[in-house]
């Protein structure tokens, strides 16, 4: 690979108070992919996890929500992707459709991969990354055992043993509860209400 000089070396050649060449941007940030997980009562509670990937959003459904205990494993259900706009979803699904039920957005932020070559971890079913959620961050890392996929939290200094959903039940874009969410787009309340904490 061809070993390239710093910028700062040409422009340190250079007054750019005098000189009209062009002094050189910071190199174009890597577009920013996008992380959220989805609260849902639908016949059972869960918590869609999603990232950003190649251009739609990797799923898993993870019955009994993220942890940020490290020696807490998580089951996570690969489920099919979705369109990356379905990120930004929060409201009801009718009765009767697939997923019928209350969706909650609980967390939202990016996330980026450890490996070099993302897609190769994924399909080794050993994809570590970091979350910039506003509930989840740090390292975590999704692993596909026997048992299937596991979503588990890596040591840091965002590891703990506090219970995030317990502590952070509301909604992350309206601050709605799940049945603040149904009772306003005409959903089941009284289910909805058994997904958000006593
Ligand atoms: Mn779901």
């Amino acid at each position: 690979m061809m070993k390239t000089v710093s910028l700062e070396k040409y422009r340190s050649k250079r007054d750019f108070h005098v000189t009209p060449e062009p002094k050189g941007a910071r190199p174009p940030r890597r577009k920013r992919l996008s992380y959220v997980v989805q609260k849902h009562m639908a016949r059972n509670l869960h918590y869609d996890f999603r990232l950003e990937w190649n251009g739609v959003l990797l799923s898993w459904a993870v019955p009994k929500g993220p942890s940020l205990d490290p020696s807490v494993k998580r089951l996570a259900m690969h489920v099919e992707d979705h369109p990356v706009e379905y990120g930004s979803f929060e409201g009801v699904i009718p009765a009767g459709e697939y997923g019928g039920g209350t969706v909650m957005l609980w967390d939202r932020g990016t996330w980026e991969p450890e490996a070099e070559d993302a897609d190769e971890a994924f399909r080794k079913g050993d994809l570590k990354f970091e979350l910039h959620g506003e509930k989840l961050k740090g390292s975590w890392v999704l692993v596909r055992t026997h048992l299937g996929w596991l979503l588990i939290k890596h040591r840091d200094e965002y590891a703990s043993k506090q219970d995030i959903l317990k502590a952070e039940p509301r909604s992350v874009v309206s601050g709605r509860l799940l049945l603040d969410i149904a009772r306003e787009n005409g959903g089941d309340v009284a289910k909805a209400a058994k997904g958000d904490p006593v």
